[in-house]
């Protein structure tokens, strides 16, 4: 196999992934590779390699994000290409420039990057395989409709002519209006009606260059009569649904029952219709898009095999074709596995380029047929490094693991028992002393219920319990392979770490269909992160919650996670020369701030983030790479109260006259003071206008 597609990988990229490499993601097997030091068995000699290493930061965030010295995370927005800022030091400044968190960092540089590196890649597999032809790729607006990204996205690929890919009728408006380079392509997909299509067509006579990708047979006619009625020669294209599906989440894209798209006999109806009415010449492009994330690129190169073919028989059937437009399905690597599992994928962005040059290229020969210009609506892979999401960690909750009491004289049986269970747990029997101490609390339990227990007992015997987990988890952590009864003792003695953040307003992928994104501490990296917690968000929600982490092998139920820190208590070994992460800002109950940064998620977060609790929009920077340092171009301060209330037909001058008639009745009948009055007023209309999440400054 791959006796022509054996692509070699550009240095700007990571390397190369095996051809049609099949991988699957297994569990752990002795001996596969170096493990850090484990987090509960400390040791000294932690350093941020092991952090590297434990979040995968190389896997998942090359060449953008890295660890430096001072065990802080760093962006390099430029990739390669050199600079870097402390990403700590940017949220501890920012914070002291009112902008609370949680907070949306999106670096242009690294979209700047992005656009550059696909463009690159195409470049370089065009050359490679002499392709007679050119790509001219789109960006889908879905995947991130903020103005400022996409206005930066189009002023970035000006030197490529790069162009936006619409899907909707609000999504043409911002296209037409904010696409301004000349030749670039503005591809019309979508549900369109008369109104989308006349104004796409009207869009020629203003400079532009819209293709109208047909995707249902009732549009056809629609187009035929709208370019009739206006004397406009329309460019168009026509959707098809492909036999190869994709894999995993958006399997369902493709195949013959998919949601859009025009099945072969429908595009050969389409041609006829379009012969009939006299332009057929009109009909330039092929499109199609069998999903997002396709982890496998086998799955990519029968698409566009299958899809070539179409393209050449369109062409022989007197279709004027020009664009293959490959739809978008380039994946990220959320786990840094670089396997066909669903948070990864087996290829790189070259390995994906050469494939769909080198597949057009061969079909179009085959047939003497002129190759067409590359088209790919790739949204995933040019929006999702650029932003970063940091939040802190608002407090903890963990088991109980303080060391019992010793065992007095004359204690209940369940209790001695349990205490000889924890006094002799080892190597040898933590399996078997685990399924006893497990026996024991459910016997305790019954006891208590029949009356036979009181309540301090029975607290002493879950304590005791609890303790014995602690010290049969130890040991499995030492153990290369670990008894299945006991993996999810590590899920049920996690930590719960509250943050200032809500899953369903800025991660919803990852509680709508368990997306994982990679997720660590921005400082303290040159620490030991002893505790493994789950993530539980502001929500009144149990599905409130981030309980699914990247690992090389499968998925983490938990995260390594450093203890909070009282003010001022630092670890004894501070690094030489590193600047003093110290805060000056208190958390609450004295705590120092914890912050996590949740990585990728600039595609498609935004925008389908929901109100949930009315936790509303999060503020956001934009921040510029400078010579200097670094700038702030803009700042999109999040929803305050007023505005989420807004959203729910509540206005908040009313809602303050209800408050104040209330209060005005209690006065005369004595139930407050003025003094509280007026506090409670204050405390209201203030609320209004502050930022819907906790302020723990
Ligand atoms: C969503 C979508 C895309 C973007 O897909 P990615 O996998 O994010 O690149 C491209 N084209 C169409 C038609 C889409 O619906």
């Amino acid at each position: 196999m791959g006796v022509k597609l054996t692509p070699k990988t550009g240095n700007i990229l990571e390397e190369s992934a095996n051809e049609d490499q099949t991988r699957l993601k297994i569990k752990p097997t002795a001996g596969v590779e170096p493990n850090p030091p484990h987090p509960l068995s400390p040791t000294k000699s932690w350093t941020i390699e092991h952090s590297e290493k434990l979040y995968r930061i190389q896997g998942w965030g090359e060449p953008y994000f890295s660890i430096n010295a001072a065990g802080h995370v760093t962006v390099s927005p430029k990739g390669d290409r050199g600079g870097s800022l402390d990403l700590f030091e940017l949220v501890e400044s920012l914070r002291q420039r009112n902008l609370g968190l949680p907070l949306l960092i999106r670096f242009s540089d690294i979209l700047e990057d992005r656009i550059e590196r696909l463009n690159a890649c195409f470049a370089k597999a065009i050359a490679r395989y002499k392709y007679p032809g050119t790509y001219q790729g789109v960006f889908p607006v879905k995947c991130n409709q903020q103005r400022h990204l996409v206005e930066d996205l189009v002023r970035f690929g000006q030197p490529y002519q790069f162009g936006l890919e619409a899907g909707s009728k609000p999504e043409l408006m911002i296209a037409l209006a904010t696409l301004k380079t000349p030749n670039s392509l503005l591809i019309c997909n979508g549900y369109k009606d008369q109104e989308y299509i006349e104004t796409a067509l009207l869009a020629i006579r203003i400079g532009h260059k819209p293709v109208i990708v047909l995707e249902q047979l009732e549009e056809v006619p629609l187009v035929i009569e709208a370019a009739r009625r206006l004397g406009i020669e329309p460019i168009l294209g026509v959707r098809a649904k492909l036999t190869t599906k994709g894999t995993g989440r958006w399997g369902e894209s493709a195949g013959d029952r998919a949601k859009f798209g025009l099945t072969l006999p429908e595009i050969l109806n389409c041609v006829e219709q379009l012969g009939a009415a006299g332009i057929l010449h009109s009909l330039q492009l092929l499109h199609f898009h069998i999903g997002s994330q396709i982890s496998a690129i086998g799955v990519i190169k029968d698409a566009i095999r299958e899809a070539s073919q179409i393209y050449v028989e369109l062409s022989a059937l007197g279709a004027n074709m020009h664009y293959l437009d490959v739809g978008g399905g380039l994946a990220i690597d959320y786990d840094g596995s670089k396997t066909n599992f669903y948070a990864s994928k087996n290829y790189n962005m070259q390995n994906y380029a050469n494939d769909i040059v080198a597949e057009v290229k061969e079909a179009c020969e085959a047939r003497q047929l002129g190759v067409p210009i590359l088209v790919s609506e790739s949204g995933r892979a040019i929006a999702s490094h650029q932003s970063v999401l940091v939040f802190d960690v608002l407090g903890t909750s963990d088991v109980p693991s303080e060391t019992p009491v010793p065992l007095q004289e004359k204690e209940h049986l369940i209790i001695r028992n349990l205490w000889e269970t924890y006094s002799n747990i080892n190597v040898e029997n933590y399996q078997e002393a685990y399924h006893d101490a497990l026996q024991f609390l459910e016997e305790a339990k019954s006891l208590f219920s029949l009356g036979y227990l009181s309540l301090t007992q029975r607290a002493r015997a879950e304590q005791l319990y609890w303790v014995c987990c602690h010290k049969i988890l130890e040991i499995a952590r030492t153990q290369d392979y670990v008894p299945d009864d006991l993996e999810d003792l590590e899920k049920t003695m996690a930590s719960i770490y509250y943050v200032n953040l809500s899953v369903f307003q800025s991660v919803p992928d990852s509680w709508a269909i368990d997306q994982l994104f990679p997720i660590l501490p921005i400082h303290r990296l040159d620490e030991e992160p002893t505790r493994r917690g789950i993530l539980a968000d502001l929500t009144c929600d149990s599905d409130g919650k981030i309980a699914q982490f990247i690992d090389l092998r499968d998925v983490k139920s938990v995260l390594e996670l450093h203890p909070l820190r009282e003010v001022g208590e630092r670890d004894s070994s501070p690094i030489p020369n590193s600047p003093n992460p110290k805060s000056p800002i208190q958390n609450r109950q004295s705590k120092e701030p914890y912050y996590l940064g949740l990585f990728l998620a600039g595609a498609y977060q935004e925008i389908m983030g929901n109100l949930h609790n009315l936790f509303g929009d999060t503020n956001a920077v934009h921040i510029n790479l400078t010579p200097r340092g670094y700038e702030i171009e803009h700042v999109v301060k999040g929803d305050t109260m007023k505005e989420v209330l807004g959203y729910v037909q509540y206005d908040s001058e009313d809602l303050v006259e209800s408050i104040r008639r209330s209060t005005e009745q209690a006065l005369q009948e004595n139930r407050i003071t003025l003094e509280e009055s007026q506090l409670l007023l204050q405390n209201y209309e203030k609320s209004l206008s502050r930022y819907t999440y906790l302020n723990c400054q």
